[in-house]
């Protein structure tokens, strides 16, 4: 019988140099506190690897490059870990996506990332410096978000490491991004960049009534950016993705920086979402899913990789 591989999504850390207006982060220092530490991180990536048979992982936040206390450099020991599990052979190699702010991607990060990361993502939620500023892009110490992206964007093209953007789609900006779409795309070509990838999520709700007021949008305004977004791309040569409140309940599955993960079943929301024990405590997938009844089929559906 055929081996089954999955990819999971992991938010190393919830520690973060900025603070977006719809961003929900367990971030109070009690909670940083609980965060593993850099050789239980490298342990963990080793026992998804090795036991869990995970072959492609997406490191995330907060912000991932800033985690521990001399930051960049955890992130960079992690990376050097990592590499013992690149492989020219698809069932050994573990294939690595990063998201992140950008912010800390300088030359020497990004040249440790070569050859260990194969894609990695930065956010991209419009071009106006003054809309950036107004949802926390912008601070004292890392301010015109838009232009350090798509400078940031050039160097990872330069150095053959797959790009994508993220924009989450909100009250905030459902109207000003859908014009923005090529002025934005155009930009970062111009600076040499390549956007292999665009996907677009409809904003998430957590459950928090204060921040779903000001960003919540519905299914119907989703689906029309959506399809101004297609429109206004097509022919771009990148490949876009809508991803929506429903997709998002039914992958979800976010491995926390504690170790655990966090997954939903029918019906749940984000205040009833569960979560299991530290991975490292199950000896193989099938056990996590009889532990906590999850539906292993659903599962699979977003988490097998399929060659
Ligand atoms: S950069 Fe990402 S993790 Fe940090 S505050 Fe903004 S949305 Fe949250």
């Amino acid at each position: 019988m055929s081996q089954t591989y999955y990819k999971g999504y992991w938010m190393v850390t919830n520690r973060c140099n900025l603070s977006c207006s719809y961003c929900v982060l367990e971030n109070a220092s009690h909670q940083l506190r609980a965060e593993l530490d850099l050789e239980a991180k490298k342990e963990f990536i080793s026992h998804l690897y090795e036991r869990l048979n995970f072959r492609r992982l997406t490191l995330s936040g907060g912000e991932v490059v800033i985690f521990g206390k001399r930051p960049p450099s955890g992130f960079i020991e992690l990376l050097r870990h990592i590499r013992q599990y690149k492989s020219k052979d698809p069932a050994k190699n573990l294939e690595i996506e990063v998201y992140t702010n950008g912010t800390f991607l300088d030359e020497n990060v990004i040249s440790e990332m070569e050859g260990v990361v194969d894609m990695v993502a930065v956010t991209i939620d419009g071009a106006q410096d003054n809309f950036l500023t107004s949802i926390g892009r912008n601070n004292q110490k890392f301010h015109q978000y838009f232009d350090r992206i798509v400078h940031v964007c050039s160097r990872l093209t330069k150095c053959g490491i797959e790009l994508k953007l993220h924009s989450v789609i909100s009250q905030k900006n459902h109207m000003s991004l859908a014009n923005e779409l090529s002025f934005i795309l155009n930009a970062i070509e111009e600076a040499k960049g390549k956007v292999a990838r665009w996907k677009f999520y409809q904003y998430m709700s957590y459950d928090a009534p204060e921040k779903d007021q000001k960003h919540a949008i519905s299914q119907e305004v989703f689906n029309s950016f959506a399809a101004h977004a297609r429109e206004a791309l097509h022919g771009r040569g990148t490949q876009l993705h809508f991803k929506d409140n429903r997709e998002m309940n039914a992958s979800l599955f976010n491995i926390l920086s504690y170790g655990n993960a966090q997954y939903m079943r029918d019906g749940d929301s984000w205040t009833t979402s569960q979560r299991t024990e530290d991975l490292r405590s199950y000896s193989s997938m099938e056990e996590l899913f009889l532990r906590h009844d999850i539906d292993e089929r659903r599962f699979k559906q977003f988490h097998e990789i399929l060659r």
